[in-house]
């Protein structure tokens, strides 16, 4: 099952789930919209075929959902009682954290086998260098700020872009640093205003005429991304300010290449981990491997982001 919020590369991985199994010889069933389907009963037969002609495809075939029943002991009795009525004997959760933590509630309560796969576009999951649809979210996020730039460059401009990433900056930091971005706010570290400032009238001075600044939705140096704009108008009259929010579009899209291969990795992983009997785990990737984390670790681990990049971001816009 899909659960939480989509991400490019869930299909991926639904597919590789479905033919692991079918390799092995085991049936697979999907659930369709994460837990509520679970609660409601809301399942499908899955084969090989069923799965054609979805790897290239964003979003989840099998829906996604939010379920507040799943958050209750009654909502998770129904579920345990459907997963039974239909003979399955573990659940594979493409999700995200919060995902997870209903599986780890749920195998706690009726020691049932969970495995989950890290789907999200922020890649704020302890346990995976990667998590599936991020890679795909990051060149979006490049192609949709290298178009701004045209518009930025052509009008003399200031650009505020910002981009998903409530908790955590990757997007805002790896996007900012490949589409070459002048500043870069990230929730992690808050420059504050005034050296934001600053950066912007060194740009000024070294002769650039428009910027990029990427901001990350959870930045914290303004209240939002349209004061921050407000004040660097106020205070740079130089300027024309502009606002770019990049929305939804992030979270859509065909996955890329390096997303469809690791989806297929830990779609088999994880199948393989249940038939080895191994449960409660998340799989993941370190390095070249792919790894298998303890789910209450993954949840509970703090995936930092790479502060080395903040420099080299830096030393970029010399
Ligand atoms: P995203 O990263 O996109 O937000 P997510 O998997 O973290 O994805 P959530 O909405 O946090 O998304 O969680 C998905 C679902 O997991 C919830 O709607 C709920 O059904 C279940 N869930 C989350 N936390 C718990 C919990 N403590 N107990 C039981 N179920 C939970």
């Amino acid at each position: 099952m899909t659960s939480g919020g989509d991400s490019p590369g869930m299909n991926a991985a639904i597919r590789s789930v479905v033919r692991t199994c079918a390799y092995y010889s085991v049936e697979s069933v999907g659930i369709y919209r994460g837990y509520q389907g679970m609660i409601e009963g809301d399942f499908v037969t899955l084969t090989a075929r069923s799965v054609k002609g979805i790897i290239n495809k964003g979003g989840t075939i099998l829906k996604s959902a939010r379920s507040k029943e799943f958050m209750t002991e009654e909502g998770r009795k129904k579920a345990y009682e459907n997963l039974i009525e239909n003979n399955i004997d573990a659940v594979v959760v493409i999700g995200g954290d919060g995902s997870f933590t209903g599986g780890v509630v749920f195998n706690q309560e009726y020691n049932f086998p969970i495995i989950g796969i890290p789907g999200t576009i922020d890649n704020d999951i302890y346990g995976t260098s990667h998590t599936l649809g991020y890679d795909t979210a990051l060149n979006t996020c490049v192609e949709a700020i290298d178009k701004i730039r045209d518009t930025a460059s052509s009008h003399n401009r200031l650009f505020f872009v910002e981009v998903m990433g409530r908790d955590a900056g990757f997007i805002a930091l790896n996007a900012g640093v490949g589409a070459g971005a002048e500043e870069i706010l990230i929730p992690e570290e808050n420059l504050g205003l005034e050296r934001m400032l600053e950066s912007l009238k060194k740009s000024r001075r070294a002769g650039k005429s428009s910027s990029i600044v990427v901001v990350a939705e959870g930045d914290r140096t303004g209240e939002n991304v349209f004061e921050l704009a407000k004040y660097v108008e106020e205070n740079l009259p130089l300027y024309e300010v502009r606002v770019s929010v990049l929305g939804h579009m992030q979270r859509g899209g065909s996955p890329s290449c390096f997303d469809r291969v690791l989806a297929s990795r830990l779609g088999v992983k994880a199948v393989e981990l249940l038939l080895d009997d191994k449960t409660n785990l998340m799989v993941g990737l370190k390095g070249s491997d792919i790894i298998a984390t303890d789910l209450e670790k993954a949840i509970k681990g703090v995936h930092s982001i790479n502060t080395e990049l903040l420099r080299v971001s830096d030393i970029m816009t010399t």
